[in-house]
């Protein structure tokens, strides 16, 4: 008998069978489809032989692929060498408790976090209606008309605030006032964004607000402000406004629901973090920020909105309203380059509003104020002197032995405010006990503790009295329904089961790379190491993220080709535009800082233009020759004609048309040799890895979406991380956050997110892919994910013309389905076939973008080959409806593809009007009988939607 041994049981399961979808044989089969006898041959008719890489990736001791629970063990020994401290240290970030019904039915679950950005209304209800509720507790505390579905972080807002406020205010000034009690991070923010732009940010001391008689465009407010005192600016921004100025109020979510709110001494744009409503520090981040603004700016405002509209049938239905693709339509016109922004984060927090609503809100945020005016008035008694006199959760203390405080409080496993030799921060938050409240005073005073319930019936309210708040705030229903968990629990279930995510349905969306946010990469993320660190903490306590930060660094080197990575921008957008800026210093530190000139080529993401816009650059458009590629011709001529004043090159490689373009490499030569740079958008970095690198093929910068390529979840439209790679070159000019002690080094640009390294704690998802995968995996699945694109290209190609090939008529990673011709000869468009997927249960591929009337798929590595067939198959049965159409044997107007998507409420109604039967419309295969999902809405009505913009929970009545 023959036995296995135990060695050979001991080989252990490894992970990159679990990643990547298609199994050996299923490969072999989808490569004999195509020609081809192995997969490197076929990457080698794929991918130029002058761009290939020369050498297998260099990532050191995470070369071998490391089994799952191995790499968990490597990164929980690396968090440890972090230290969870309690920290007081406020400037924006506060303790909070996650509702445990919260995490683990969002934070933690696949059904929310694996989801889209919500672009096709129908299957998306679920986190519209949340991101709804978040903009309705932004609205109400705010107390201003609107407010948008998340930004960033707290500091980009309020540099899109000010941007915002110049493009629609009447001042003729370029000068922006900065309180001097704004948060020091926000203010570094705001002076990076304005000094390309021409605007002189100036400082005026927030006392002085009031006697502000220079002249500017617009003020920088920060409520309460950093040192925790609580001003009545009511009679400033009178003036102000007399004087032609707008107000931005940076202000406090939870201090709002005790203090009038800044739309009632009437700021313009309201800007903030909500944080503190239940998402945890995580060194930085994700977190939403939020932007609020008066209702006439509503077409002006950066970011997304989430407004109601009705459908097919004239029922309720949430959709993107307004500016949803703004950048894609006005390109460099557009008002902001965001794109990903925060929405699982804005989520959890809207949730945390829900399930406290808006009692529970006060009674923390009471209890906040009255512990912290309990430490006043305990450290006046031991003869402390406060700073502020006002206050929210806020002390600054005066002392003449700060280093002295600090050491004590460190002794004590306490953080506190660092701001200078003769003054100590103290910031309470909902985690603040009476046991942590006489640890604080021991640091402070070591005498006995004292009688809490005594000095509480003792203190006050400590902000002006004519500040406390009298309109209500919340009074919407959901805000009052969902307190019993039961009830929570349910609810989030609803609308988590209105929507399809990657855990029910693969998302071919091009561009985007769906992949696999594999369980493993995920859980790191909640441990409390990498959790609960405030990103001011001292360096000795953050040594684990430091390290686990380095290697990601190091291993993202290798990957890119690049000399340095900064993991500082939050997302792609933000990585573009700390990459120009890169650029910009580059050109300046060599005396050429008039080269403004940013060639963009015409296929470029909506992105590319606005962000080049944003820092200042003249965009000129390059032209696409017939096969989609680059006109070389064009981009030499225009580059020859700009050559004094070019400033770089933004092209994406492979190309947003889904092919491995020949000529990269002449076209990087052009540009360097009329002294421009070349930024390559790593968007589509999941044709790259392992395979080639932009660094080494001529790239000078690019950023990369880990939140496409490297697993990071997209979470419903954020969080992401958009590092930047640079060559050696640009490498001393990535930025920095002075603000916060966080120098690279001198001659590096300003700060571009609020946390020196963004949203820190989900980069361990990224170290736990690289990891598990090694590099022999990584560069597997990026050849998997070639075959599949080929593979679904090759079987769809006689049913949908592809439109653009390279070598070979093969594609990259993704194809772009051209439907133009069958919508010239039936009428049915490309949304038409998106909507009809939903009806298979599937989520459409990309609509329309890079080219209007297509549709663009990208299968990646993780989707099995049943998945891909599934797939396949439903688009064939879809083009048999079409030619059903064109036939004449299906009406134009009234077939199952213009019907779609069909909900069960009208495939059930007694009343059948249609002239095809209830079958087809909702079991077009048979597959669909044994799993169905039921869209919950028919199809959206933008048109309605815009023309009626109305950016709330619905009114009281609708619920009667
Ligand atoms: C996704 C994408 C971007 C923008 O990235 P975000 O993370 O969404 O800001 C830029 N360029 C291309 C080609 C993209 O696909």
């Amino acid at each position: 008998m023959t036995r296995t041994s135990l060695t050979q049981l001991e080989a252990r399961d490894d992970f990159i069978s679990r990643h990547i979808g298609p199994s050996d044989t299923e490969q072999q089969a989808m490569l004999s489809k195509l020609g081809y006898a192995s997969r490197a041959a076929l990457i080698d008719a794929v991918v130029p032989a002058n761009i290939r890489n020369k050498s297998k990736l260099a990532l050191g001791e995470f070369f071998n692929p490391m089994p799952e629970q191995e790499a968990l063990a490597k990164l929980k020994a690396i968090a440890s060498k972090n230290k969870v401290m309690k920290s007081v240290i406020g400037q924006g970030y506060y303790n909070t408790f996650t509702p445990t019904v919260v995490l683990r039915n969002i934070f933690e679950n696949p059904a929310w976090y694996t989801a889209y950005t919500p672009y096709q209304p129908e299957i998306s209800q679920g986190r519209l209606e949340a991101i709804l509720n978040f903009q309705q507790v932004v609205t109400d505390l705010t107390g201003m008309g609107i407010a948008n579905s998340s930004m960033l972080d707290e500091g980009t807002a309020a540099a899109e605030g000010m941007t915002l406020i110049q493009r629609v205010g009447k001042s003729a000034s370029n000068v922006f006032y900065v309180a001097d009690d704004v948060l020091p991070q926000t203010r570094e923010i705001v002076e990076t964004r304005a000094k390309p732009l021409g605007v002189e940010v100036r400082t005026v001391a927030a006392s002085e607000v009031e006697n502000l008689n220079e002249a500017c465009f617009g003020v920088l407010l920060q409520y309460p402000g950093v040192n925790g005192e609580v001003r009545d600016y009511r009679a400033a921004v009178e003036k102000l406004h007399a004087a032609g100025a707008m107000v931005i109020v940076a202000a406090d979510l939870l201090a709002l629901t005790l203090l009038t709110p800044p739309g009632e001494w009437g700021a313009d744009v309201v800007v903030g973090n909500s944080q503190r409503f239940g998402v945890p520090l995580g060194f930085g981040g994700p977190h939403a920020g939020y932007l609020a603004t008066r209702d006439e700016f509503k077409r002006s405002m950066p970011g997304r909105l989430v407004g109601v509209t009705i459908d097919a049938q004239g029922n309720k239905a949430y959709r993107l309203a307004l500016q949803t693709r703004e950048q894609h339509i006005r390109r460099e016109k557009a008002t902001s380059n965001i794109c990903t922004a925060q929405v699982l984060l804005a989520v959890m927090a809207s949730m945390y509003a829900v399930y406290h609503g808006p009692k529970g809100l006060e009674r923390i945020a009471t209890r906040v104020h009255r512990l912290t005016s309990i430490l006043a008035s305990q450290l006046v008694k031991s003869g402390y002197t406060l700073a502020n006199s006002t206050w929210f959760d806020t002390l600054t203390i005066k002392t003449d032995s700060a280093d002295q405080l600090h050491a004590t409080a460190e002794g004590k496993g306490v953080n506190l405010r660092r701001i200078d030799a003769s003054h100590v921060g103290v910031s309470l938050d909902e985690t603040t006990t009476r046991e942590d409240l006489a640890l604080l005073l021991s640091i402070f005073d070591g005498a006995a503790t004292p009688d809490m319930d005594a000095l509480d019936a003792d203190v006050d309210d400590a902000f002006p009295s004519d500040l406390a708040r009298t309109s209500a705030y919340m009074t919407h229903p959901t805000f009052s329904r969902y307190h019993a968990e039961h009830e929570m629990l349910r609810y989030l279930r609803s609308l988590a089961d209105k929507d399809l995510a990657l855990d029910r349905t693969m998302i071919p969306l091009g561009s985007c790379t769906m992949k696999l946010n594999a369980t493993s990469e995920m859980i790191p993320v909640t441990w409390p190491e990498f959790s609960s660190i405030h990103p001011f903490a001292p360096d000795s306590q953050t040594v684990g993220y430091r390290e686990m930060i380095g290697q990601l660094e190091a291993m993202l080197c290798a990957v890119t080709g690049y000399a340095a990575i900064s993991l500082q921008p939050n997302a792609g957008s933000q990585g573009e535009y700390a990459g120009l800026l890169v650029i910009q210093a580059y050109h300046q530190s060599r005396g050429e800082g008039h080269r403004n000139i940013c060639l963009i080529p015409s296929s470029a993401h909506g992105t590319n233009p606005a962000s080049a816009n944003m820092v200042g650059m003249k965009v000129v458009v390059t032209a696409c020759d017939d096969n989609g590629n680059v006109d070389l011709d064009d981009l030499k001529a225009k580059a020859e004609l700009h050559s004094k004043n070019l400033a770089c090159v933004m092209v994406t490689y492979p190309s947003t048309h889904g092919v491995f373009e020949e000529g990269i490499q002449e076209l990087c030569e052009v540009i360097h040799a009329h002294g421009g740079q070349v930024y390559i958008d790593g968007a589509n970095m999941n044709a790259l890895v392992g395979v080639a690198a932009p660094g080494s093929f001529g790239g000078d910068v690019s950023h990369l979406n880990l939140h496409k390529t490297f697993c990071i979840p997209h979470g419903g439209g954020g969080p992401g991380v958009g590092p930047i790679g640079v060559g050696a070159h640009l490498a001393k000019f990535l930025p920095n956050q002075r603000s916060t002690g966080y120098t690279r080094d001198e001659a590096g640009i300003g700060a571009v997110s609020a946390a020196p390294y963004g949203s820190a704690s989900i980069l361990p998802i990224s170290w736990m892919y690289i990891a598990m995968m090694g590099g022999e995996g990584l560069t597997e699945a990026t050849e998997v994910a070639i075959l599949s694109a080929n593979y679904i290209a090759r079987r769809l190609a006689p049913h949908y013309p592809v439109l653009y090939t390279g070598h070979d008529g093969l594609v990259a990673h993704e194809c772009i389905l051209d439907l133009r011709p069958l919508q010239d000869a039936t009428g049915i468009s490309n949304e038409d076939v998106a909507k009809r997927l939903m009806d298979f249960g599937f989520h459409a591929p990309t609509m329309s973008f890079p080219v209007p009337g297509t549709l663009m798929i990208e299968p990646t590595e993780s989707e099995s080959k049943a998945e891909i067939d599934r797939f396949i198959d439903a688009m064939i049965a879809i083009h048999a409806e079409i030619v059903k159409v064109e036939r004449g044997e299906y009406d134009r107007m009234d077939n199952p593809l213009k019907g779609a998507p069909h909900t069960a409420e009208v495939v059930m109604a007694d009343d059948w009007q249609h002239q095809y039967t209830r079958e087809a419309a909702a079991f077009p295969v048979a597959s669909l009988r044994k799993q169905k999902y039921w869209p919950p809405v028919g199809r959206a009505d933008n048109v309605y939607g815009d023309r009626n913009l109305f950016c709330g929970c619905a009114p009281i009545s609708d619920y009667e």
